[in-house]
């Protein structure tokens, strides 16, 4: 696979760069510019090799089946322009930003690039196209470029126009298309998670997080790959419902009482033994720590320090821990500690790869301090699950290859 570091003859080349800018942002205030500093260095690198750089993202969602007035709201809730203001303070030089995603505007911008300029195309889904992969969509944007860069890791599991459609045209037609830095390094680390040699194990997985529906492709995958599959969470209590355990008011999901029950007969799940269970979701005020059954009148937010301990001893074994889901109600202060008592237990490995593939787990890990301490955080939530799921593949990056 080609990767931006080895693109060779670019100087005056155009090159569309499929980036992930689909950053958290009200009123045009973005409040977290991590997505955009992420992608400098392939875009500084393309700079330095003199060529012409033409990024494109998605931002938000516009849903194209909704009242004409209703797409317009959402896409102006969602217009790039003030990324492109952001980008060009970070890069030090301004961008070209085009507030067109086809057409003449778009086509004469891209002419009156200079070598080494960069330009920002609007948002990718003000195009219906877009979500389809419609190639004529994809025909328009692939003449605009020279060569491609697919650097948005959180959108690589999409075979959309912008990350499928465009790198498909351009490579039948001999150019030369690569991944960038950031879809690098999640390639390179996630694949440790995905194909785990014997001298890596044990292989522990932790999940959580609210569905087990939302998971089940890869609870599956995981069962293959791990030695052991730690559950926490709201999904904790569909297993023990299918154990014949009550939850009280928990939340579960009664379709998925029969599957959690046949992987929990493999024999690799860990299910908590006690919880920290709560009167109310919204307003707590009557907060407990249980064994077995969760009375009526309760639900459990957070796994409990019996689990907790349990879980952290098991964490130790490990040499590969992949992270998805929290184990509580993170969010609120008081059911933080099950997740903490994971985040320590896999911050305090000294010979081991640790994982988190997950939006909600990352900012979990970043709220309580421990970010740093994993080995890598995945940019992609929904990317990486998949990039498991699908035993390392990505119909993104598979194109690319
Ligand atoms: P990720 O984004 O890392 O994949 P999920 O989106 O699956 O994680 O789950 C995160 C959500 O799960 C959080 O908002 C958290 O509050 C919720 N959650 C965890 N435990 C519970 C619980 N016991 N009851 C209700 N919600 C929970
Ligand atoms: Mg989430």
């Amino acid at each position: 696979m080609l990767l931006v570091k080895d693109m060779k003859n670019l100087k005056g080349k155009r090159v569309i760069v499929r980036v992930d800018f689909n950053v958290p942002q009200k009123g045009g205030v973005i409040s977290d510019d991590n997505r955009i500093v992420a992608a400098l260095p392939t875009i500084k690198d393309l700079i330095a090799k003199e060529a012409r750089v033409i990024l494109m993202s998605h931002l938000g969602k516009v849903k194209h089946k909704e009242a004409p007035e209703v797409v317009e709201e959402q896409k102006k809730k969602n217009n790039m322009a003030p990324v492109a203001v952001r980008l060009g303070e970070l890069l030090g030089s301004p961008v070209h930003f085009v507030n067109a995603t086809r057409g003449e505007e778009l086509k004469k911008a891209v002419d009156e690039l200079k070598d080494g300029e960069v330009l920002l195309m609007q948002n990718t889904r003000y195009e219906k196209g877009e979500e389809k992969n419609d190639s004529e969509l994809s025909k328009e944007w692939a003449s605009l470029g020279d060569a491609f860069v697919m650097d948005a890791f959180g959108s690589a599991h999409r075979a959309h126009a912008s990350t499928y459609g465009i790198p498909e045209i351009l490579k039948s037609e001999g150019k030369q298309v690569a991944i960038g830095y950031l879809v690098e390094k999640e390639v390179v680390s996630l694949d440790k998670v995905v194909n785990v040699p014997a001298d890596r194990h044990p292989y522990i997985a932790i999940l959580g997080g609210f569905k087990v529906s939302d998971k089940i492709k890869v609870i599956d995958s995981l069962l293959k790959k791990c030695d052991k599959v730690i559950i926490g969470g709201a999904m904790a209590y569909t297993f023990q419902v299918a154990l014949g355990k009550k939850v009280g008011n928990s939340p579960y999901e009664a379709d998925q009482l029969e599957y959690a029950k046949r992987m929990y007969d493999t024999g690799k799940i860990l299910l908590p033994v006690d919880a920290k269970i709560a009167n109310d979701f919204d307003n707590p005020t009557d907060i407990k720590i249980v064994e077995g059954d969760i009375p009526d009148g309760y639900q459990g937010m957070d796994i409990g320090p019996k689990t907790a301990k349990l879980y952290a001893d098991e964490i130790k074994k490990a040499k590969t821990v992949f992270w998805n889901g929290p184990m509580g109600v993170f969010e609120k202060d008081e059911f933080t500690d099950g997740t903490v008592a994971v985040c320590k237990a896999c911050a305090e490995l000294k010979d081991a790869f640790t994982v988190i593939g997950g939006g909600d787990s990352a900012s979990a890990a970043k709220k309580l301090g421990f970010k740093e301490k994993f080995s890598h955080v995945s940019t992609g939530g929904g990317a990486s699950l998949e990039m498991i799921e699908n035993d390392g593949h990505l119909p993104g990056i598979d194109i690319i290859k």
